[in-house]
């Protein structure tokens, strides 16, 4: 069999496991290091974006805690982004660090309907939530 290692083409020896997937320890440790540094991307970059999608959440909600959707589509918003999913009172929330959204539809308008996670919280309790009407 051949490393499976992008670029190696040598044939896996006989002497290393027989569910070896690399030709050596070199090689292993370069796949491993090349697979750490793109989840390390994924991580922060999707961190990133939580914490844009919270800045913009926390503006809109010292406005108003109910915003047409096409705000958040002007601002960037990336609503495929969040750390969660809770509910609460059968609407579904899409959580991030400090808020948490949920989609709310009036006949053909769609507004953003704004959480606040609870502040007195020490650590994530996205079941507790509060919020003003
Ligand atoms: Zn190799």
């Amino acid at each position: 069999m051949e490393c499976i290692r992008e670029g190696c083409h040598n044939m896996i020896p006989s002497t290393r496991r027989s569910d070896a997937k690399y030709c050596s320890h070199g090689c292993y440790k370069v796949a491993k290091k090349g697979r750490d540094a793109l989840e390390y991307t994924r991580r922060t970059d999707l961190y990133d974006k939580v914490k844009f999608n919270d800045s913009i959440l926390h503006i809109m909600f010292e406005v108003k805690d109910e915003i047409p959707v096409h705000y958040f589509d002007n601002l960037g918003f990336y609503f495929d982004i969040y750390i969660s999913k809770d509910s609460i009172d059968f609407e579904e929330l899409y959580v991030m660090y400090d808020y948490a959204y949920s989609i709310r539809k009036y006949g053909q308008e769609v507004y953003i309907k704004i959480w606040m996670i609870g502040k007195d919280q020490k650590g994530f309790e996205p079941h507790i939530l509060t919020h003003i009407n």
